[in-house]
């Protein structure tokens, strides 16, 4: 069995991983229907989170950082900005989000067809 601290860094960097990548995958220009269910998913997120008191503490930051669904850009944004108040907590250093988006490649290439390209 993994240790305490291992387990939750690896569940830590998986969900950073898959959240950051979806956020750069949402539409540049959702419909208010994109919009709406980004934000409930990241209610969720937070609140079925598998680490209780990151769930807690991340539940804070959301109230301080609403969620931006607006477009992709936005999203993006948002999850680095969140990400970077988690990083900060744990005495972390910054990232910089200049490059957030070039960094979550989903390995899917499917870009033109269904709405979620990077253009
Ligand atoms: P991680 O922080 O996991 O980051 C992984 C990689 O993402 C980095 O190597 C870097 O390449 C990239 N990255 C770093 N910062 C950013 C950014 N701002 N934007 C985009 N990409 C970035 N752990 C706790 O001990 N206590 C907590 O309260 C806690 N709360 C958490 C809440 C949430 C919602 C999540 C998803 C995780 C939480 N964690 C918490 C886990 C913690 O954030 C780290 O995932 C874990 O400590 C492993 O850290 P790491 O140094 O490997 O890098």
């Amino acid at each position: 069995k993994l240790g305490n601290e291992t387990a939750k860094a690896l569940l830590g960097r998986a969900s950073w991983h898959h959240l950051h990548t979806l956020l750069s995958r949402f539409p540049a220009a959702p419909t208010p229907a994109d919009s709406s269910a980004l934000r409930a998913y990241l209610h969720l997120f937070q609140r079925l989170y598998p680490c209780g008191e990151c769930a807690a503490h991340f539940g804070a930051i959301m109230a301080e950082f609403p969620p931006q669904v607006g477009s992709r850009n936005a999203a993006v944004g948002w999850g680095c900005v969140v990400h970077n108040e988690v990083n900060r907590s744990l005495g972390k250093g910054e990232y910089d989000c200049a490059h957030v988006d070039e960094e979550y490649d989903c390995g899917c290439a499917d870009g033109e067809a269904d709405g979620k390209s990077k253009e």
